[in-house]
């Protein structure tokens, strides 16, 4: 629990995702990122008089797919509404969305701040996305491609009471989303945005003081930074005798601070009302059903597997399952080792770093378990072995790499026999001080060797080696 000048923060997040469908929600333009500005826009999604929308059934299924995987109730009678106000990136005049009906209510995100806590949601509620403007050099352009994108918006009752548990929620969140595949959450793509609603109140009180709501924040990173800097500048004005106004704030990734945008008296009246052009949507129990069954393996039932299977720890575990890709990749590899914990190591420090996100695993899974059985039966060292997953990324079979190359660990009496007797001759001054009973000189031999080796002598075994040399030596005295 986060407390400041005997303040405490109340905090609750809005998440928006949009959908991973191929088209728009109520049309059938493409909804793919990173398309040429305005080529993926129709009458429909401009709002033109007399073009009608038709509900796109998978944007539906997305919305209680996600629904599901964050255990809410499913509504099964829902219908839309408009949301109507001016701005230059809705060219319609309105956005539909699901004011008085989400398809998605309660449900909850188990995090872990020290202890487990569950935040609730309110509501999950399908609508469509606007439009995006990019101001440059002293002009606004519009680009209405992001127009129409089927949207869900995920808001959390007032739960939150730490700046680091926005981080695990939305970590959190982000992680059950992408493995249900309702929404590839890049934050940085736009395709996952949050606000922060933060209020704070005396430590202690259960009543709810006035909050601003933030916008404009850029990642998961960002979302807890803001929520620390508003938590702080509410407690500050508070606790000078001051009053906090209600208003909407944006976060500035510059200054690390908040500032206003708008305060309540502008606050804008949407003049809700049902949407006329699509019919009521009524879900039928046995639709509800085969979603459910055909849900992705979740994020619960991944961890599980990862710990009794692999016995990875929680910390391992989430490492691991970045996405789904990498975990399915790492369940293949695991399976093909005597030392899974060891392939999730070096998977996650050599490989999971050059991955580009969303691209598949750039190494077959076979090689990360030849590179962790290698390291495992002790027939390479750690070093070498990142070596070899490091030629795995190149296509390269690590055992074979290790073979060609001469890679493998020294373990022979007969070639480690002359390197400890040339490291004893080289350092008579160690070895002196060995026999006056300074155990720790061993350590400067031994590492004498294995420098010598070029990391590869056996250490246990060239320590033995070495015990028994220099016990002929203190016989000789
Ligand atoms: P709006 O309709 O203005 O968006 P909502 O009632 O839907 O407002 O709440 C939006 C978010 O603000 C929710 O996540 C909710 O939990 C949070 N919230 C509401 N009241 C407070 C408060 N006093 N302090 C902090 N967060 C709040
Ligand atoms: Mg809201
Ligand atoms: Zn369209």
């Amino acid at each position: 629990m986060a407390a400041y000048k005997g303040y405490e923060p109340v905090i609750g997040v809005e998440v928006h995702c949009e959908l991973k469908t191929a088209s728009k929600v109520f049309c059938s333009c493409s909804a793919a990122f990173g398309n040429a500005p305005n080529t993926a826009c129709c009458p429909v999604c401009m709002g033109l008089p007399g073009a009608l929308p038709q509900l796109n059934a998978e944007a539906v299924r997305l919305t209680i797919q996600a629904g599901l995987a964050l255990h809410c109730d499913i509504r099964r009678t829902a219908w839309f509404d408009r949301k109507n106000y001016f701005y230059p990136d809705l060219p319609k005049g309105y956005q539909i969305t699901q004011n008085d009906t989400p398809f998605c209510t309660g449900g909850y995100v188990t995090i872990y701040n020290k202890e487990e806590k569950r935040i609730h949601l309110q509501r999950i509620h399908l609508e469509e996305d606007a439009g995006k403007l990019l101001h440059r050099d002293g002009v606004t352009c519009m680009d209405y491609n992001r127009c129409g994108v089927g949207l869900i918006e995920i808001v959390t009752e007032p739960e939150l009471s730490d700046p680091a548990e926005v981080k695990e929620y939305l970590t959190g969140l982000r992680q059950i989303l992408l493995f249900a595949g309702v929404s590839d959450c890049r934050m940085n793509e736009g395709s996952m945005r949050c606000e922060v609603n933060l209020s704070v109140r005396p430590v202690g009180s259960t009543t709810r003081g006035v909050r601003c709501e933030i916008k404009n924040i850029g990642s998961i990173q960002f979302a807890a930074k803001a929520a620390e800097e508003e938590f702080h500048r509410q407690a500050d004005i508070l606790a000078a005798g001051g009053v906090i106004e209600q208003e909407t704030r944006r976060f500035n990734e510059n200054t690390g601070k908040t500032e206003t945008m708008r305060k309540k008296e502008s606050a804008v009246d949407y003049r809700y009302f049902t949407e006329p052009n699509i019919p009521p949507v009524h879900l039928s129990e046995a639709y509800i059903e085969k979603i459910q069954r055909q849900m992705p393996k979740s994020v619960a039932a991944w961890r599980e597997e990862l710990h009794n299977m692999y016995g990875l720890n929680a910390e391992d575990a989430a490492l691991v399952m970045q996405t789904p890709n990498i975990v399915q990749f790492y369940t293949e590899a695991a399976a093909k080792t005597k030392y899974p914990k060891l392939a999730a190591n070096l998977l996650i420090g050599e490989v999971i770093p050059q991955i580009k996100e969303g691209d598949p695993v750039p190494v077959q899974a076979g090689h990360l378990a030849e590179a962790a059985d290698l390291l495992g039966d002790g027939e390479v060292n750690s070093t070498v072995a990142k070596q070899l997953v490091g030629r795995a990324l190149r296509g390269e079979s690590p055992a074979a790499v290790a073979k060609a190359e001469g890679l493998f660990r020294i373990r022979d009496e007969e070639s480690l026999l002359p390197l400890v007797k040339d490291a004893i001759a080289a350092d008579p001054r160690s070895v002196g001080d060995f026999l006056k009973g300074k155990t720790a000189a061993k350590k400067r031999l031994l590492g004498g060797v294995i420098r010598q080796s070029g990391g590869r002598a056996d250490p246990a075994i060239t320590e033995a080696l070495l015990d028994r040399e220099l016990a002929l030596l203190s016989d000789e005295d």
